[in-house]
């Protein structure tokens, strides 16, 4: 049965201190986590480290990274690897959040890339997707996501596949307070799952967790969270705050 996650994403915010203290008060809220459900956080870099240490007996607790490279080591100034991940027990990492591939041009080929060496390496990557207010406009959101899907994840084996955690995040959503609708939310994830479905079968496509992203908070992720194919959240803003996100790590199926 595939996992209900709240995965929070601090993005480039908080001081070491304000982290330490922000997950020293939401780990101890995630000791009633049901078997399915799971909680991921996802730090800057500089805090992987303090952050595995606060989770790492927390069964159903994860630590991310907000990015890695796409190659093993070598000289790529300022990127870090998953083999560093892995040597400091961090074992998620977002992939191909809509920042990165607005800000850092980041492709769907070489997002692939990035989520093939994750799995060759045993890190779980949480792959973003998601469209643009124009796209949305012009009623193209279900191609647009396709491609993004088929470019990036498509080339992988099914069982590599069920592997990834997907996050759809309508990019109008994140950040601005603007939530898609519960309704929308589940049409879009039930259409990635057809998707999932037509290439690699129903019970896969039932396996793969599928989260939802754009200003989910206390008061809108527990209808969110309610529909079918809605699997969860990555939460941004609504992360930083300890008892928004413990209220939302509360709403999971
Ligand atoms: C995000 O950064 O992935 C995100 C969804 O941000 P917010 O919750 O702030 O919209």
């Amino acid at each position: 049965m595939r996992k209900q996650i709240a995965a929070a994403n601090w993005k480039m915010n908080l001081s070491f201190q304000e982290a330490e203290t922000l997950i020293d008060k939401m780990v101890p809220e995630c000791n009633n986590l049901g078997e399915n459900q799971q909680v991921i956080f996802a730090v800057p870099s500089p805090y992987l480290t303090m952050a595995q240490a606060k989770v790492a007996d927390q069964a159903n607790v994860f630590v991310a990274a907000q990015n890695i490279y796409s190659k093993k080591s070598g000289a790529y100034t300022g990127e870090v690897s998953v083999a560093m991940l892995q040597s400091i027990g961090v074992d998620h990492a977002i992939i191909g959040h809509s920042e990165r591939r607005d800000y850092f041009n980041e492709s769907n080929q070489f997002l692939a890339e990035k989520v093939k060496i994750c799995l060759d390496e045993n890190i779980v990557p949480v792959f973003c997707c998601g469209e643009a207010l124009p796209v949305r406009e012009s009623n193209e959101q279900n191609s647009f996501v396709k491609q993004q899907l088929e470019e990036s994840l498509f080339s992988l084996s099914a069982d590599e596949n069920q592997k990834v955690v997907i996050a759809y995040e309508p990019i109008w959503a994140i950040g601005t307070g603007k939530t898609a609708t519960s309704d929308q939310a589940q049409e879009m994830h039930a259409h990635i799952r057809q998707q999932l479905a037509s290439k690699y079968g129903e019970a896969v496509a039932a396996n793969i967790s599928i989260l939802y992203g754009g200003s989910v908070k206390a008061a809108n992720a527990k209808e969110i969270f309610g529909k079918p194919d809605v699997d969860g959240g990555l939460v941004g803003g609504s992360s930083l705050i300890a008892d928004e996100f413990i209220q939302i790590i509360k709403a999971l199926k």
